[in-house]
C-alpha cells in the first residue's frame, strides 16, 4: 500500500510539516479572505488546513478559555504504523 501521508504547510505558522489527512487537526478557511468562518471567513468557500502539533498545543489554553474544544495536542503519524508513514526526513 502506499504511504498515506501529506506534506503541506501549517494554517498557523506557515511551515510544511507531514501528516495524516485523515485524522490531523485541521481549520476550514476561506481561501478568498485566509480567514476561518467563524473570523469572518466565508464558510461555503472554506476548505480545511492542516495544524501543526506545536501549533495544536500553543493555541489550546486560549480555546479552552473560550470554551472551544481542544485540538489534538499528539501527532498524527503517531496513529500509523509500517509502511503508511512513509519515508522518514
Ligand atoms: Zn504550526
Amino acid at each position: 500500500m502506499a504511504a498515506m501521508t501529506a506534506i503541506g504547510p501549517c494554517y498557523r505558522c506557515g511551515r510544511p510539516f507531514e501528516f495524516d489527512p485523515k485524522t490531523v487537526p485541521s481549520v476550514p478557511v476561506d481561501p478568498q479572505t485566509g480567514l476561518p468562518p467563524d473570523l469572518g471567513g466565508d464558510a461555503g468557500r472554506a476548505v480545511n488546513r492542516p495544524v501543526c502539533p506545536g501549533c495544536c498545543r500553543a493555541v489550546n489554553p486560549a480555546r479552552r478559555r473560550a470554551g472551544l474544544a481542544l485540538w489534538s495536542e499528539t501527532d498524527s503519524l503517531d496513529n500509523l504504523k509500517g509502511q503508511d508513514r512513509g519515508q522518514d526526513f
